[in-house]
């Protein structure tokens, strides 16, 4: 699937910034924040009109009022406006206000259901942008689906919007970030612009910078970011809100880094250590088939003695001894711990058949 150069239009530094409020609240906020940001790298404004709260009595939007504000954005300040929609309602009215970029929210992006609706009222309509934000939980054919059914309806400007993931209780992050989505759905898609919202990430200003340098490394394509002229007291997501000139700032600080090596010597290098790692693969995967032949051997024992699979005391050892383990070599403890989760997976499988296997 491919989508067409969109980005290449409105790209500063090979970068797609978008930016603008959470919700547009009042004529005057939208029109500021446009002017605040005009002339910048941000070539398209964001707007939630209608906004999809989780739970109901929080700001709900202030709906289609707001779209001919958008439109005096577009006209004021040439900045391209960009809403989100959730239903064919919505998509009827963003045509009839020629908004020429939409994006479907992470909440709509579930529900297959929802996003055929508005992909049928898009069809037609194969000038528009349309960005996809990934549903909330890490569902990576969901999204893919999602990206497949607005493309079906003829849409040739697609983007795809990381804003990570939804858990079960809230620490650092708003939205786990779950970077190996992204980079996985960039793998399935290399032809369709990634955009990165470390806003709704974070759920929180001081982590934006981290997450968005963390993107440009991963070689996504652009930002959209939340801005308003007074972050403290936006209707909504306050918390994570900065203002037009510290995403500015931000944007300057960030690194781009170049996407790949170039010169012979370090090429040389470069294939040689890729090598050394190729070889090192080789040795892992070996160890990993002798651990799960001797995995084997222990279930043909417990098959014999009608012994159950999972032993927890076992298990539990094994866990001390990979986390003393890992202190010692100087490796990341959880991730040793969640590579041996995989694999004691792996072994319960292999056991799972072995013990269960019937008599021929
Ligand atoms: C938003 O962009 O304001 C929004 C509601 O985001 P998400 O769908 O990512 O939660
Ligand atoms: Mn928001």
């Amino acid at each position: 699937m491919k989508s067409d150069k969109w980005t290449d239009r409105l790209a500063v530094d090979g970068q797609v910034y978008i930016a603008g409020p959470c919700s547009a609240e009042t004529r005057d906020q939208v029109l500021t924040t446009a002017r605040l940001l005009q002339g910048g790298k941000v070539k398209i404004f964001r707007a939630g009109v209608w906004k999809p709260r989780t739970r109901p009595g929080n700001f709900e939007g202030v709906g289609a009022v707001a779209l001919p504000w958008l439109r005096e954005v577009y006209e004021q300040t040439g900045l391209l406006p960009a809403v989100e929609v959730a239903n064919a309602v919505h998509v009827e009215k963003v045509l009839e206000y020629g908004i020429p970029v939409l994006w479907i929210g992470a909440r709509t992006t579930t529900n297959p259901f929802a996003v055929q609706e508005i992909a049928d009222a898009l069809r037609g309509n194969d000038e528009l942008i349309v960005l996809i934000k990934n549903p909330v939980n890490p569902d990576i054919d969901l999204w893919t689906g999602a990206l497949e059914r607005i493309h079906k309806a003829g849409i040739k400007s697609l983007g795809l919007v990381h804003r990570g993931f939804s858990v079960y209780r809230r620490e650092y992050y708003r939205n786990v970030p779950g970077w190996q989505i992204p980079v996985e759905i960039k793998t399935r898609f290399p032809h369709i612009p990634l955009l990165n919202d470390p806003s709704h990430i974070c759920g929180r200003r001081d982590c934006i910078e981290n997450i968005a340098q963390t993107a440009l490394d991963l070689q996504f394509d652009g930002f959209m970011i939340e801005v308003h002229p007074d972050p403290d007291h936006a209707w909504s997501d306050a918390a994570q809100q900065i203002t037009p000139d510290t995403l500015n700032r931000l944007l300057e600080k960030l690194i781009i880094r170049h996407p790949g090596f170039t010169g012979t010597e370090v090429l040389e290098k470069l294939n040689e250590l890729r090598r050394e790692i190729d070889k090192t693969d080789g040795e892992l995967l070996r160890v990993l088939k002798k651990r799960l032949d001797l995995t084997g051997r222990i279930a043909t024992e417990k098959r014999l003695r009608n012994v159950a699979v999972l032993q927890p005391a076992r298990w539990k050892e094994i866990r001390e001894n990979v986390s003393r383990l890992a202190r010692e070599l100087g490796l990341e403890e959880t991730t040793v711990l969640n590579l041996y989760g995989e694999i004691h997976q792996a072994s319960i499988r292999l056991q799972e058949k072995i013990i269960n296997q019937k008599e021929k």
